[in-house]
C-alpha cells in the first residue's frame, strides 16, 4: 500500500460523498463533526469516532486489555476535548475480542468512562482475526472550536509537555514490563476534557489534540487556518527527547491558538483551577507556507496510510 497523507484520503471521501453543506455544520476533516440544529440551550452536538487496531495502535505484549480499553475511549474523547465539548455518551464496537477478553477490556473502558463522566450506552460485537476497537463519542459544546480560526500574530500553545508517550513506547518495546512515568503515559494517556472546555470558554481561536505529533498536528491546524508557523519552545516531558516531543504520537495534549490577552486570561483561569498553565510553543505568521522551528524549516512526517502508525527514532 502506497503511503498517503491522511488529508488525501479525506479528499477522496469528501468527493465521493459529495454532500452539500448542512447549515453551518463542521464536516469531515476537523477533530469532530458538529451536527444537527442548535439545541434549546444554544449548544451544538459533536460526534467523533476512532479505531484502535492490534499491531497498529497498540501491542498486546506491552499493553494490557485494561490499558487498551482506556486508550480506546480516551483517544476518542480527546477529539471532543479539542472541540471544547463535554461527552454525553459513547458506543463501542469490538471485533476479534475473545469472550475471556471482555471483562478486562470493559474494565479499562469503565475506568475511562467514570473518569470522564461519559457513559457507554451501546455497541456491537463481531468476530474477526484482529482485535479492533472502535469508539464513537457524542458530546455537546457551547462553542465548538474548529481548527481553522488561527490568525497571524496568535500564539500557539500546548496544555502539557510532549513526547512522553513515544518515549514510553520505545521503552515498552524493549521491556514490556516497564512501569516508569513515560511507560504509564503511553499505556494510560490523559483526558483533557476539562482543559478543552475551559479553553473554549475563553475563546481560543483554533484547537486540535496532539495525537500524531506536534509537527503533524500543528501543521494540520495551520493548514486549516491558512497561517504559517514559527515554533521556538517545545516542552519535552522528563524521560523523552526533543524528537519524541516533535514527531511522536499519542500524547493527547491540546494544541491551541489565541491572541495574547486571551492567553493571559487562560493563565489566570488555569491557575485558579489548580491546572498547569499551558506553554507557548510559537506564533502564527502571515506566510501560509512557513513551518519553522528555531528559524529552520521543519518537515512534517505524515502518518502512513490511513492512520497513525508507530514511528520510532
Ligand atoms: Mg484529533
Amino acid at each position: 500500500v502506497h503511503a498517503r497523507p491522511e488529508s488525501d484520503s479525506l479528499e477522496i471521501i469528501a468527493r465521493v460523498l459529495d454532500q452539500s453543506p448542512v447549515d453551518d455544520a463542521v464536516g469531515i476533516g476537523d477533530d469532530a463533526a458538529v451536527i444537527g440544529p442548535e439545541l434549546s440551550n444554544g449548544e451544538r452536538v459533536v460526534v467523533s469516532t476512532d479505531t484502535l487496531v492490534d499491531g497498529v495502535h497498540f501491542g498486546r505484549a506491552y499493553c494490557s486489555l485494561q490499558d487498551i480499553g482506556w486508550k480506546a475511549l480516551v483517544s476518542s474523547l480527546s477529539d471532543l476535548a479539542a472541540m471544547g465539548a463535554r461527552p454525553i455518551g459513547a458506543t463501542v464496537a469490538l471485533t476479534g475480542a475473545m469472550r475471556d477478553d471482555l471483562t478486562d477490556l470493559y474494565e479499562g473502558l469503565r475506568f475511562a468512562s467514570r473518569t470522564s463522566a461519559c457513559p457507554i450506552v451501546g455497541g456491537d460485537l463481531s468476530s474477526g482475526d484482529q482485535l479492533t476497537i472502535t469508539v464513537t463519542v457524542i458530546g455537546q459544546a457551547p462553542n465548538p472550536v474548529v481548527r481553522s480560526g488561527a490568525r497571524e500574530g496568535h500564539v500557539v500553545a500546548v496544555t502539557g509537555p510532549l513526547g512522553g508517550s513515544n518515549a514510553g513506547l520505545r521503552l515498552l518495546l524493549d521491556d514490556p514490563l516497564a512501569d516508569d512515568r513515560v511507560a504509564r503515559r503511553h499505556r494510560r494517556p490523559p483526558i483533557r476534557l476539562v482543559h478543552g472546555a475551559l479553553l473554549a470558554s475563553v475563546g481560543v481561536s483554533a484547537m486540535i489534540d496532539v495525537s500524531d505529533g506536534l509537527f503533524c498536528d500543528a501543521d494540520r491546524l495551520a493548514s486549516a487556518s491558512g497561517v504559517g508557523l514559527r515554533l521556538d519552545t517545545v516542552p519535552v516531558q522528563d524521560g523523552a527527547t526533543l524528537a519524541d516531543a516533535c514527531t511522536g504520537g499519542e500524547d493527547y495534549e491540546l494544541l491551541f491558538t489565541c491572541d495574547r490577552p486571551v492567553f493571559a486570561a487562560i493563565g489566570d483561569l488555569f491557575e485558579g483551577r489548580g491546572l498547569d498553565i499551558p506553554t507557548i510553543v510559537g506564533e502564527c505568521t502571515d506566510d501560509a507556507s512557513q513551518r519553522d522551528i528555531d528559524g529552520k524549516p521543519f518537515r512534517v512526517a505524515f502518518p502512513d496510510g490511513l492512520g497513525y502508525q508507530h514511528r520510532l527514532g
